[in-house]
């Protein structure tokens, strides 16, 4: 590894150990349930905010780094929900408040619906992002960084053992 690249910065694939918060403390996410997650740094394929604070980051090194809505999943929108009929929901499926589905958008890429309120005859679903408007406290720790291969720069992501 060369000196440049002892340091987090745009072509570096990261490893990060990392505990997410919200403002009431609940942990959200945390790496300790899996391996450390591996990204390829100045690519955007992790929030903004997060992002711009590992910059120039070292291996072993650690930080607490908050991130207000806008540079994480966004803020709210109110009127970003819609009341579907109820049979549009498979007939089995009990739906209750705060449950997550998955959908595709009209570009085709996987967004994550919440519902929000259940009536016998309709479903009211929310298009925000659960982690929309919230503020993220992170805890992360770099754990390896190494030069991304030129298919992983082309690309714009990690290139795993099993990928491809
Ligand atoms: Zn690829």
């Amino acid at each position: 590894m060369t000196e440049a690249n002892k340091q987090v910065h745009k072509d570096t694939v990261v490893s990060v150990d990392y505990t997410v918060k919200l403002d009431s403390g609940e942990v959200v996410d945390s790496s300790a349930e899996s391996r450390p997650l591996e990204y390829l740094h100045g690519h955007k394929n992790i929030i903004p905010g997060l992002e711009a604070a590992l910059e120039g980051m070292e291996v072993g090194e650690s930080k607490h780094v908050t991130v207000a809505p806008a540079d994480a999943y966004g803020e709210r929108v109110e009127e970003a929900m819609e009341w579907f009929p109820r049979n549009a929901f498979p007939a089995d499926v009990e739906l209750a408040p705060g449950m997550m589905f998955q959908a595709h958008d009209a570009q085709g890429n996987v967004i994550m619906l919440v519902v929000r309120e259940v009536k016998d005859d309709r479903v009211l679903v929310d298009y925000n992002h659960p982690l929309a408007g919230q503020t993220l406290h992170f805890d992360v720790t770099v754990v390896d960084i190494r030069p991304a291969t030129a298919d992983e720069i082309a690309h714009g992501h990690v290139h795993h053992a099993e990928h491809h």
